[in-house]
């Protein structure tokens, strides 16, 4: 039996080729602002030393996105580093390091918030972060909640080509890449954003391939509770699932135990160790698998209010150690 297995497995490792990226979300790298969206210098730095000692390569967020859109496959090895908001820190702390290390990254700015201020960089201080491989991207002008603030579509479309204005004039920059504010959006905004030709990031967990959806990539977050070293390794090895589809595509549940049904291209994982978290209950469950390559999931308890996040990982057969990971966001206003 044991050989038989092995044999599996083997062969599982030979033909089975996983394309694999995965994005860290930052906001302040500093142990002087609220711990819980930090990450101090250290820890920064050793997140950096993890990634070349994981000999993962830091890539610029549009080497992901340009490889997502054209449907091409992701490089196995690519990682790519995020920051929210603009914060000074970003320059002050983050800036040395990432030049020290060659790495390229993302900043993500509200155009409104920009300095001169204490907490928020300047335009100057972003030219200088742009001129060592810093992509400036938009987060909305004022760090608008696109579901909860009841923008029209036409404020939001207008909101968010008035930053990018702004952002090419003053940087040169134009990259089409939105940061959700919070992390929420729904069905609306991302057909919006689909419109005017943007890839939305979100701030949910997972590594992302081709077959991820562009208009709300998973980052994972690396600072507060998530700046450990150990769990970020296993997110930085984690592998993105080969997704055929995702019902419901919105945010909002329909139900206050909604049901999120996946069915899948293939899949390299013990089928029987696929297990889902959702927030605000403490015991993993199991999905209903309704084919070899469908499942659903549906909360046993009723989801809690605000972001709630069914988190479903399973154990690689051809990647031995390594977790298949994918979340779903729902925003129960
Ligand atoms: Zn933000």
């Amino acid at each position: 039996m044991q050989k038989v297995l092995f044999v599996l497995v083997l062969t599982a490792s030979l033909f089975f080729k996983v394309n694999a990226a995965t994005i860290l979300i930052y906001h302040h790298v500093s142990d002087k602002t609220p711990k819980s969206t930090s990450v101090s210098t250290e820890q920064f730095k050793e997140h950096l030393e993890l990634i070349n000692s994981l000999k993962l390569i830091v890539v610029p967020l549009t080497t992901i996105t340009d490889a997502i859109k054209a449907n091409t496959p992701v490089d196995n090895n690519w990682v790519a580093i995020t920051f929210d908001d603009g914060y000074h820190s970003v320059y002050d702390n983050a800036l040395p390091l990432l030049i020290q290390y060659k790495f390229p990254f993302t900043v993500f700015v509200n155009p409104k918030m920009v300095g001169p201020s204490k907490l928020y960089l300047d335009w100057d201080q972003l030219a200088e972060l742009a001129k060592h491989q810093g992509i400036i991207a938009n987060h909305t002008m004022a760090h608008e909640n696109l579901v909860q603030d009841g923008l029209t579509d036409e404020q939001m479309i207008d909101n968010i080509l008035l930053a990018d204005k702004i952002i090419t004039e003053k940087l040169n920059q134009s990259h089409k890449l939105l940061a959700y504010p919070y992390g929420e959006y729904d069905h609306k905004i991302k057909q919006d954003l689909k419109k005017l030709g943007y890839v939305g990031f979100a701030q949910h967990s997972g590594a992302v391939n081709e077959t991820s959806d562009i208009l709300a990539l998973s980052r994972f977050p690396a600072n507060g509770i998530y700046a450990n070293p150990k769990t970020l390794k296993a997110k930085l090895n984690s592998l993105p699932f080969n997704i055929k589809s995702i019902t419901p595509s919105d945010t909002k549940p329909e139900s206050l135990n909604p049901l999120l049904q996946v069915s899948l291209l293939n899949k390299d994982f013990y089928q029987s160790q696929l297990a889902c978290f959702i927030s605000g209950s403490g015991k993993p469950q199991k999905p209903e698998w309704t084919s070899k390559l469908d499942f659903n999931i549906a909360s046993n308890n009723e989801i809690p209010k605000g972001r709630v996040k069914y988190n479903c990982t399973a154990p690689s057969i051809s990647h031995s150690g390594r977790f298949y990971w994918m979340s779903k966001l729902w925003i129960n206003l």
